[in-house]
């Protein structure tokens, strides 16, 4: 039996980075992760093999539709799967292996196999028992399906299934029209397959800003992937390798059926708990089977705290990570404190989508009064050049004090360019003080600054 300071229970991104964290604020850990390898759903399964999927079939893209304008000639690409998908696994590899090595040179133990908690200060892993002053579970999330959906990860595959198909469907049914179907989506059509995508609700992306939910929906269509929207999924069946599923159209009941290579159901993520003993312990779940956490982390057992997907919020990597950081940082006496106000959001298609604050939507929820600031990248000197001047920045400002609400933009790099304004936003910043700032020539970063202008005076270049 070992002794520890603090036993993290998964290696996720919430695990694994608040392992880090204790081992430098001096205390003594290790971490549970029965996975073969370390970095949880995003770096095994999710975030970062799906974006190496992203950025192998954006390639082909370009190659195939912009090369020959800038003068790049020569033999059009086609596609290896099996070697695309050596690039991807190689990519994985890379960055499990890099947790490991941080493990290493923070002095933390990785505890192979799967954990549970016995009783409040210990962890068990196969026979052995080990001591722990705090125990964080991190135990993060798995893919959930629908009624009448059963998934056998070949032709009815969740994300992880999808990111090893055998080969590249010729048609895939993606049923939900969130994040991840998307991504995948239009990994799919950008590599030949004819995608449809099957969604319960009228609109694509739940919760984004309507107006860039809509232009993204555009852009989707025009690169090929199809919509069914307003369909409730019925069930899916499988005869001869292929797929039927079958969906009731809201407005009017009607049925019917969409025969598929593969379908990817995604429909949402679940908080992943079995096996740890949480029921025994009395740990307190909320309905909806997540950990219930007081605003430090801590569960209703003293010493067990949980973070990441397994507990309320965004499930997302870096709001994981956060908390990750903060539980470490408040076991060791300190104040930490995650703004769950300023999380990004971000879809990793082409053109990206980044997100941050309030939308519209909710802004006239809360009958606040505000204004809007926007540019298009076709005003972008840069996207332009780039074959990238599709989209928007739009930022939302109280009407009376400019201060930044909320953000959102859709185009190039759209992801990376959403960090200026969550920094401007932890700063308490006013739109006038982006507008005030000055961004580099030719960046894609100067349309987050015509935006800022938009909501004063007025854009230079609109
Ligand atoms: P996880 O990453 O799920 O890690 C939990 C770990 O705990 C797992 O490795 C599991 O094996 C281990 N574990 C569980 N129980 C035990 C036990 N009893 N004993 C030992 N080990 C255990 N998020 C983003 O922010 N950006 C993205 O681009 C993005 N893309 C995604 C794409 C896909 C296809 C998917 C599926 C997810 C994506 N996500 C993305 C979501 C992101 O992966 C999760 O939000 C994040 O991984 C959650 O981190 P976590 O540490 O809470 O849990």
């Amino acid at each position: 039996m070992s002794s520890y300071d603090v036993i993290v229970i998964g290696a996720g991104p919430g695990g694994y980075v608040c392992a880090i964290r204790c081992a430098q604020l001096g205390m003594k850990v290790a971490c549970v992760e029965g996975r073969e390898t370390l970095g949880g759903t995003c770096l095994n399964v999710g975030c970062i093999p799906s974006k190496a999927m992203l950025h192998a079939s954006h390639m082909l893209h370009e190659a195939q539709h912009n090369f020959a304008e800038m003068g790049l000639k020569g033999k059009a690409q086609s596609v290896d799967w099996k070697q695309m998908l050596a690039y991807k696994d190689k990519t994985i590899g890379q960055n499990t292996s890099g947790i490991e090595f941080l493990f290493k040179k923070n002095k933390i133990d990785w505890l192979k196999g799967w954990g549970s908690i016995p009783e409040a200060g210990k962890v068990k892993v196969g026979d052995d028992v080990h001591e722990a002053k705090h125990i964080i579970i991190a135990s993060g999330s798995e893919p959930s399906s629908l009624p009448g959906v059963e998934i056998d990860e070949k032709t009815v595959v969740t994300s992880t299934g999808a990111l090893e198909l055998g080969k590249i469907p010729k048609t895939l049914a993606v049923i939900g029209a969130g994040v991840i179907g998307l991504e995948l989506g239009s990994v799919y059509a950008r590599l030949g397959s004819d995608v449809t995508v099957i969604e319960y609700l009228d609109g694509i992306t739940p919760g984004m800003d309507a107006e860039i939910a809509r232009q993204f929906q555009k852009m989707l269509t025009k690169q090929g992937l199809k919509f069914t929207l307003g369909a409730a999924v019925q069930g899916v069946t499988v005869k001869s390798n292929k797929a039927t599923v079958t969906y009731q159209l809201r407005k009017d009941e009607s049925e019917h059926t969409l025969v598929a290579d593969t379908v990817l159901v995604a429909t949402g993520r679940k908080p992943f708990t079995d096996g740890l003993g949480l029921d025994a312990l009395g740990v307190e779940m909320s309905d909806r089977g997540q950990i219930k956490t007081d605003a430090r982390y801590a569960t209703n057992v003293s010493g067990i705290y949980a973070i990441g997907d397994a507990i309320d919020g965004p499930m997302l990597a870096h709001k994981a990570e956060d908390e990750g950081m903060a539980v470490a940082e408040g076991i060791a006496g300190q104040h930490p404190h995650v703004n769950y106000g300023v999380i990004p959001g971000v879809i990793y298609t082409h053109p990206e989508v980044g997100s941050v604050g309030e939308t519209e939507e909710t802004l006239k929820e809360q009958g606040r009064a505000y204004k809007v600031g926007k540019f298009p990248f076709m005003g972008n000197a840069r996207a332009k050049a780039n074959f990238s001047g599709e989209g928007f920045v739009k930022i939302l400002v109280d009407a009376t004090t400019d201060r930044i609400l909320g953000a959102h933009i859709i185009g190039p790099m759209a992801g990376d360019l959403i960090h200026e304004i969550c920094v401007a936003m932890e700063f308490g910043a006013a739109a006038e003080d982006l507008a005030r700032t000055c961004h580099a020539h030719p960046t894609y970063s100067e349309a987050v600054r015509e935006a800022a202008l938009a909501c004063g005076d007025g854009a230079i270049h609109a």
